[in-house]
């Protein structure tokens, strides 16, 4: 028979007649209440009092009952012990509920953490300021990438992206690049079949999105790329790229050398100066590398920019015929220009970062700065 059913009979009804046998009822009592007192589950999402309410409300609670069906209806012989086991059993009940609803408040809340071993009996201190759950920041990568972004919408230019993994005909034949050429070699591009690679460059976009929307055309295309390189403090197996693509008619050098220039100065600040100087790339024709004024030597010459006053910060250039063929655009009717440039480097450079691992390490230390 449950306790709640005892205490509404009396101890006649009970078939108690005797002082041991009032002694073993309160004792199954004291039981009960122990066992219900340590029941977190059942009382999880009761209201703070209820606990002690069920065992000591003035009217119903089981002491209530107790009072009334056991000890004011006692025979004579049993009253002084009815009465004893009562005041007991009452006493002990104020002194433990209040503990023990303290002790399931506190298991479940941020305090239970927080507390000493010394202060887990004592109710939570409501003066102790709230449990704080930092919120994390972006990524510098990632709020460089976004800035860079920004620029290039206010410009009209669209964002576009594609697959990491990506076909060799993407890759390379479709820029251009002969069979013969180094960065098709096993030790600079990570092969995942014969046909099919993990992307080096950005690049292979260019003839998607020439394939998808035709031109006139202007893009950027920021995204990982991947290369077999020993992880150093410039050179990362993984890594960022952005790649700008603009086709239409009547495109010159000109327009590439205006848009890098109001690019750079946006990024880096208006005292930042730009070198083109001529390089090769199979996909574009001239070629270019560009180089900008060392930030923080400006141009005197520092260990940044190794006493040259100039850092190297990307490749461009018009875009070669046969990759406006590829892309399905004519050549004889559009001309294009396109560069690409390392997303972790002008973070490094932005931020005066000196080993491009401190990125992909997840270390807060140095996440946290940003
Ligand atoms: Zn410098």
């Amino acid at each position: 028979m449950a306790i709640d059913d005892k205490v509404v009979k009396t101890l006649g009804e009970l078939h108690v007649t005797d002082a041991a046998g009032v002694q073993a009822l309160f004792a199954e009592v004291r039981v009960a209440m122990e066992t219900e007192s340590k029941d977190c589950e059942r009382w999880r999402n009761q209201p703070p009092n209820a606990l002690r309410n069920r065992w000591l409300a003035r009217h119903n609670s089981i002491l209530a009952q107790i009072d009334e069906h056991w000890r004011k209806t006692a025979p004579k012989e049993l009253v002084p012990i009815v009465g004893r086991e009562f005041n007991a059993l009452k006493k002990e009940a104020n002194d433990k509920l209040d503990v023990a609803i303290a002790e399931i408040k506190k298991a479940e809340s941020p305090w239970a953490r927080s507390g000493t071993g010394a202060d887990r009996t004592q109710a939570p201190d409501l003066t102790l300021p709230g449990y704080c759950r930092s919120l994390g920041s972006i990524h510098p990568i990632t709020r460089v990438q976004r800035e860079m972004e920004d620029i290039f919408l206010g410009l009209g230019f669209a964002i576009e992206t594609g697959p990491e993994v990506e076909t060799v005909y993407y890759n390379f034949d479709a820029l251009n690049i002969p069979e013969s050429h180094p960065s098709r070699d096993d030790w600079d591009t990570l092969y995942v079949d014969a046909q099919t690679v993990l992307r080096t460059h950005t690049s292979p976009v260019q003839i998607r999105a020439m394939e998808k929307y035709g031109a006139p055309l202007y893009i950027v295309i920021p995204g990982k790329c991947y290369r077999n390189d020993k992880p150093d403090a410039s050179h990362s197996p993984m890594f960022h790229q952005m790649e700008g693509l603009a086709v239409d008619v009547d495109i010159t050098f000109a327009d590439l050398k205006g848009t890098l220039d109001f690019f750079a100065k946006q990024f880096f600040g208006e005292s930042v100066r730009l070198s083109f100087r001529p390089s090769f790339f199979p996909f574009t024709e001239p070629s270019g590398e560009v180089y900008v004024s060392c930030s923080i030597c400006d141009g005197q010459g520092c260990s940044v920019c190794k006493q040259s006053g100039w850092i190297e910060v990307m490749g461009c250039g018009m875009v070669h015929p046969q990759v406006l063929r590829n892309g399905g655009i004519d050549p004889d009717r559009y001309a294009g220009w396109a560069f690409g440039l390392g997303i972790d480097r002008f973070a490094m450079i932005k931020y005066g970062i000196d080993d491009i691992q401190l990125f992909f390490q997840s270390d807060l230390r140095f996440l946290s700065q940003f």
